[in-house]
C-alpha cells in the first residue's frame, strides 16, 4: 500500500513538474485546409492533360500543346492567384539553357521551372519552405516528345497540389517565405530540380524544408485487394550522405542514423498531417525514394537541405510511363479517370497544413545543448532563443530509441529543462512554439556543458 501511494505521489509530482504539451490546432490552418477543393484540383489536372504532352523535349512554340504552353498556363494561374495576395505572391518562369547530354536530352533546350514565391511578412525571417511537383511527363519512351502523354497522376497530381496550395495560401500571411514550384525535366533526369537546388545552394537560400509531391492521386488496390485512399507514403533519408562523412564518429557514438534532417522532417510531416487531416495515415518509409528510383527531392538532399518525397500508397504501373492503349482488355496510360480526387484533396491538405505550420513557427532554437559534464541518469537540456519569430515557449520532444515518432512533448517558457529520464535511453529534441501554437522543426542537442 505504501509503495502504491508513493508511486502515485511520484506520478503527480512528475506531472506537476513536467506538464505535457497540450496540442492545439491553429484555427486559421483548419480554415485553409477546408478551402482546398477537389473540383479545383480536378480542373487543373484536366487542363494539364489537355496539353497533349508535357514532355520536356516537346514543342515550346505551340499555343495549346506541349511543355511551353503548359508552363505559360501554370504561370497565368499563379498570376491570377497573386491578385488576392496583396502583392506578396510573385511568379516567374525561371529558365536556363540545358545542353544536349548523352542520356535523355538529344538537343539543347530551354528548361523552365514555374516558380511562385509568397514572400514572408517578417523581414528578419529568411527561412524558405518549398513545395514541388513536376510539370513534365513521359510516354513509354522518354525520348518521344510528339505523341500524347496525359500525365494526370505523374505528375499532374503534384503540380495540382502545388497550384492548389498557392491558390489557398496566397490569401493568408506567414512570417517565413513559401515557394511553390512546378519544375520541368524530372523524367529527363531531375534537370529542373537540380537547376533550382544548385541555385539555392550558390545563393545561400535558407531552405528548411522541401516537400516533393510526385504521384499522389491514385487510390490503387493494395495487397489485400482494397481501395487504399487513407494512407500516403513519405520517403526520407535517415542521415544525409553529406553528414555521414563529416560526422561518422558522432553518428555512431550518439546513434543518430535515424535522425538526419530529412527523417526529422518526415516525422514532423506525419505528426502535423495526421493532426489536421481526417482519415489519412502518413506512412514513413525509411528510404530516400522507392527502390532504385529517383525524384526531385534528391538534388536538395544531395546539397544538404531537408527534403522528402510524398507518394501514394500503392502505385499502379499500368498507369505510369505508359502509352495510352488497350492491350488484352487492359487500359494503359496515365489518365484522369484513374485518379481519386478526394484522396488527392487529403494529400494536398497534408502538404498545406505542414507548410502553414512551419511558415508560422518561430525559427530553430539556437545552441541546443545536452549537458554531459558528468555521468547521471537524468537529462539536462539548454538552448537559446531563435533568430526570428515570437516565441510562446518551447517543446522538449522525447522518444525511445526504437520509436519512429516522438512520444512525449513537454512545454516550457524557459531556456532550459531538466528531465528525470536518462539520455542513454531516449532521444530528445527542442522545438520553438509560436504564440499561436505553431511548432518549428525539432533540433537535436549537441553534447556539451551548460
Ligand atoms: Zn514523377
Amino acid at each position: 500500500m505504501k509503495r502504491v501511494l508513493l508511486s502515485a505521489s511520484a506520478i503527480c509530482f512528475s506531472l506537476f513538474l513536467f506538464p505535457q504539451t497540450i496540442i492545439q490546432k491553429d484555427p486559421q490552418i483548419e480554415k485553409m485546409i477546408n478551402e482546398v477543393s477537389r473540383d479545383s484540383l480536378k480542373s487543373y489536372i484536366t487542363k494539364l492533360v489537355s496539353f497533349g504532352t508535357r514532355n520536356t523535349l516537346s514543342t515550346q512554340t505551340d499555343a495549346t500543346r506541349g511543355i511551353g504552353a503548359a508552363r505559360l498556363w501554370v504561370l497565368s494561374r499563379f498570376n491570377e492567384f497573386s491578385k488576392n495576395s496583396g502583392g506578396r505572391l510573385t511568379a516567374v518562369i525561371d529558365t536556363t539553357i540545358y545542353k544536349k547530354d548523352a542520356r535523355r536530352v538529344d538537343r539543347d533546350i530551354l528548361l523552365g521551372n514555374v516558380v511562385a514565391t509568397l514572400k514572408g511578412t517578417d523581414s528578419n525571417d529568411d527561412r524558405i519552405f518549398i513545395i514541388s511537383g513536376h510539370l513534365d511527363n513521359m510516354r513509354t519512351n522518354v525520348m518521344d516528345s510528339i505523341g500524347d502523354a496525359p500525365g494526370a497522376n505523374d505528375d499532374g497530381s503534384g503540380t495540382g497540389a502545388v497550384m492548389e496550395c498557392a491558390r489557398v495560401m496566397s490569401r493568408y500571411s506567414f512570417p517565413a517565405t513559401i515557394i511553390f514550384v512546378a519544375v520541368s525535366g524530372e523524367e529527363q533526369g531531375l534537370l529542373g530540380s537540380t537547376y533550382m537546388a544548385e541555385k539555392a545552394k550558390k545563393e545561400n537560400w535558407n531552405i528548411e524544408a522541401v516537400l516533393n509531391n510526385d504521384i499522389m492521386g491514385g487510390n490503387n488496390i493494395n495487397e489485400i485487394n482494397k481501395v487504399n485512399n487513407n494512407q500516403v507514403r513519405i520517403f526520407s533519408e535517415g542521415f544525409s550522405v553529406l553528414d555521414t562523412g563529416r560526422n561518422a564518429t558522432t553518428v555512431r557514438n550518439l546513434g543518430l542514423e535515424n535522425d538526419g534532417k530529412a527523417r526529422q522532417l518526415a516525422r514532423y510531416v506525419k505528426e502535423i498531417g495526421e493532426r489536421y487531416v481526417k482519415n489519412l495515415k502518413i506512412v514513413m518509409i525509411y528510404r530516400n525514394d522507392r527502390f532504385l528510383r529517383g525524384g526531385d527531392h534528391t538534388p536538395y538532399v544531395q546539397r544538404g537541405f531537408a527534403a522528402v518525397r510524398i507518394t501514394e500508397m500503392n502505385e499502379n504501373f499500368n498507369h505510369q510511363h505508359q502509352d495510352v492503349r488497350v492491350e488484352n482488355g487492359i487500359q494503359y496510360g496515365d489518365l484522369p479517370e484513374f485518379m481519386d480526387f478526394e484522396y488527392l484533396r487529403k494529400n494536398v491538405c497534408m502538404n498545406l497544413c505542414n507548410l502553414a505550420n512551419l511558415a508560422r513557427s518561430p525559427a530553430f532554437p539556437q545552441e541546443v545543448r545536452i549537458d554531459t559534464r558528468k555521468l547521471t541518469n537524468f537529462t539536462n537540456l539548454s538552448w537559446k532563443a531563435p533568430k526570428s519569430g515570437k516565441v510562446k515557449g518551447y517543446n522538449i520532444l522525447m522518444r525511445e530509441t526504437t520509436s519512429a515518432v516522438w512520444q512525449k512533448k513537454f512545454f516550457t517558457t524557459e531556456l532550459k529543462m531538466d528531465l528525470p529520464y536518462s539520455k542513454d535511453n531516449y532521444f530528445f529534441a527542442v522545438q520553438s512554439v509560436s504564440e499561436g501554437g505553431n511548432e518549428g522543426l525539432p533540433v537535436l542537442p549537441t553534447p556539451s556543458g551548460r
